[in-house]
């Protein structure tokens, strides 16, 4: 499939004042992807051709999902993505909401289909990610993507993961050879990690909430990067010097703060370079699907065209 070259020229990292580490700037990494897919838009209907298409589903009134799915109108409004936005009752059934899915998978205008996670208890996510259509699957966690990325033959990518690396692109880490230490292994952030880390040729090790001698493993780490939800898990003294720690964790606290998986401060310390949060990978997320809508309206295209 065409490879969309991103020429991230931001400066991606700054000083983080307290220490030696270099501050990973996921805001101006994102604004410069979500620039490039813009301009891409842009060409398109200068071409004639129409603008990429986005349907977003939610289902339930979760605060968090109703942010997140504002972020993403928020970024299609600005690029020209054309969106659409069904928020559905809380008691919506597994039945309508599958649907909803066939709909949104013969709309030829929309290329991407995003449910919004968590969904509630009495609908089967694994069911209703499966049912849409692999070519539509912006989110990448249908079974098709993530078995091509694990065959490193990847199409459309996990959004979180595909900025990760983004980020580490725009920073000039290099991967190849690195030994890599994730630590959480969901579905939708540590195993689409540990392809993407495979895929660059790191040496990656997986871990979760069985895994022995935790510490000593991270301290191995050339690259590190948390997923696990569970607010500064993560220890600065953990941190190798020089290492590069990628921060997916986004957790509120009481006072109602927003913060990571990793201890930032005493992590910085020791880091070369370091994702803040708010600010590191949450805004990659959403810069990255907007790539994926675009990538999958141009696929489709393709596989339309004679
Ligand atoms: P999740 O599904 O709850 O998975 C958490 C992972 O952490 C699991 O693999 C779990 O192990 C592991 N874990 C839990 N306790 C542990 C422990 N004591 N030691 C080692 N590993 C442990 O969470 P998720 O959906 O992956 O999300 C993780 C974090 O990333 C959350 O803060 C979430 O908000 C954030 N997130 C951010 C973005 C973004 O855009 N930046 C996107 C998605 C998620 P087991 O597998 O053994 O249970």
């Amino acid at each position: 499939m065409r490879k969309f070259a991103l020429s991230l020229t931001l400066a991606a990292t700054e000083p983080v004042s307290t220490m030696s580490g270099q501050k990973i700037d996921g805001k101006s990494v994102s604004n410069a992807v979500k620039e490039r897919v813009k301009s891409q838009v842009q060409q398109r209907l200068d071409r004639g051709r129409r603008a990429p298409g986005l349907a977003v589903v939610l289902v339930g009134s979760d605060p968090a999902s109703e942010v997140y799915v504002g972020h993403k109108r928020k970024a299609c409004d600005y690029i020209g993505i054309h969106s659409e936005a069904h928020l559905l009752s809380s008691d919506t059934t597994e039945e309508e909401l599958l649907t909803l899915i066939d709909e949104l998978n013969q709309k030829s205008e929309i290329d991407g289909i995003l449910v919004q996670l968590p969904l509630p208890e009495h609908i089967d996510s694994d069911k209703v990610i499966e049912r849409i259509d692999p070519a539509k699957d912006v989110d990448g966690f249908h079974p098709y993507n993530f078995g091509r990325l694990a065959q490193r033959r990847p199409v459309l990518r996990p959004c979180t993961p595909y900025g990760v690396m983004e980020l580490l692109k725009a920073s000039h880490v290099e991967v190849e050879g690195k030994d890599a230490v994730i630590v959480g292994a969901s579905n939708i952030v540590g195993r689409p990690m540990a392809l993407e880390l495979l895929l660059a040729r790191a040496t990656v090790t997986v871990c979760h909430s069985r895994t022995r001698d935790l510490a000593e493993k991270v301290k191995q780490a050339d690259i590190v990067v948390a997923g696990v939800g569970i607010p500064n898990f993560v220890k600065g003294s953990w941190i190798k010097p020089g290492a590069v720690v990628i921060d997916v964790g986004i957790n509120r606290l009481a006072n109602g703060k927003l913060c990571g998986d990793v201890e930032f401060e005493a992590a910085a310390e020791n880091a070369a370079h370091i994702t803040p949060v708010p600010g590191g990978v949450g805004p990659m997320t959403v810069a990255m699907l907007m790539q994926n809508t675009l990538e999958a309206c141009e696929q489709r295209e393709q596989e339309i065209a004679p």
